[in-house]
């Protein structure tokens, strides 16, 4: 009886009952969220190295009626677990096609091109390509302008699936980068079969440019891996003026950080553009 009230005892770790209640009660909170239309989309601008603008990426936010803007970090993880990022996801992949549609009208925004961010459950359902094109159509978002990016985790999961739904898209123009790229298990044997247009550098290695790690022999390394694969590199999370001459230096092609802009809701992004045209 002893041992059992002790196993007993170490399983009501107050600490992970805390944890779960309070996921239990995030779920709720997210899927009364969803229904209530609390989601917004900001936009980061994405550039090349020679200034120009060349799109941004679609960064999700959650505007709690208490809590204010809540940071995707805190509540993905959850909505991935639950399954209710599917849902999620395509409100985002539409909110941002229309947002696309509408830059495609605009005189200074027509060329640019959205990013947006998948999750592998939202890749992985049967209906995937079938979805997009759905969007694609019923936005009237011009295809060849809307970039999905992928995680290394997500093509991993079943390459032949992947290869097969990416070649669908990208017939109807829809280009994909590899997100978070070196900070997952890349393979050699798999990148080079897969129709990706660019390669985007983890943060976490911008910020090791200057410091003691080897963040800057892996910019070198995923830039000649670019370089030699014909994709684009971009650098995420470029927030100094020295990281952005190290990246320019070693061939890097496009940037996003917050040296040039942090995301922006779209009036935001907007007026952005609006003055870099007129000054
Ligand atoms: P990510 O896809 O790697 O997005 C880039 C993140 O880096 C964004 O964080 C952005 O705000 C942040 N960032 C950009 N430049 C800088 C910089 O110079 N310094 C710093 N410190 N941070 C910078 P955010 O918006 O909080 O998003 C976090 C993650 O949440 C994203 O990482 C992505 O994995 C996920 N996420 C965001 N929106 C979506 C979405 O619509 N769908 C899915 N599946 N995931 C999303
Ligand atoms: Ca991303
Ligand atoms: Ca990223
Ligand atoms: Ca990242």
């Amino acid at each position: 009886a002893k041992a059992a009230g002790r196993n007993t005892i170490a399983c009501f770790d107050p600490e992970m009952q805390l944890r779960v209640a309070a996921s239990v009660a995030l779920e709720a909170d997210l899927r009364r969220a969803l229904a209530q239309e609390e989601f917004v989309l900001h936009y980061q601008p994405q550039v090349g190295v020679d200034g120009r603008l060349a799109g941004a990426e679609a960064l999700l936010r959650w505007n709690h009626p208490q809590r204010g803007l809540v940071s995707p970090a805190e509540f993905i993880p959850v909505a991935e677990d639950t399954g209710l990022i599917v849902p999620l996801g395509q409100w985002v992949l539409r909110s941002a096609c229309r947002q696309l549609a509408q830059w495609a009208g605009g005189a200074a925004t027509a060329a640019l091109e959205m990013a947006v961010n998948v999750s592998a459950h939202q890749f992985h359902r049967p209906d995937f390509v079938g979805q997009v094109l759905a969007v694609l159509a019923e936005t009237g978002a011009p295809a060849g302008r809307l970039k999905l990016e992928l995680t290394e985790s997500l093509l991993l999961k079943d390459v032949a699936g992947t290869v097969e739904k990416m070649f669908l898209l990208r017939e109807v123009g829809v280009g994909f980068a590899l997100d978070d790229f070196g900070t997952g298990y890349s393979s050699l044997s798999y990148l080079h079969r897969l129709p990706l247009d660019q390669l985007k550098i983890d943060r976490s290695f911008i910020q090791e440019i200057s410091g003691e790690g080897h963040g800057a022999a892996i910019v070198r390394i995923i830039v000649a891996l670019g370089q030699a694969l014909d994709m684009t590199v971009l650098a995420e999370g470029v927030e100094t003026a020295a990281q952005f001459d190290f990246i320019v230096a070693e061939g890097c092609q496009a940037y996003q950080g917050y040296l040039y802009s942090r995301p922006l809701p779209a009036e935001r992004l907007a007026e952005f553009i609006a003055a870099r045209a007129g000054g």
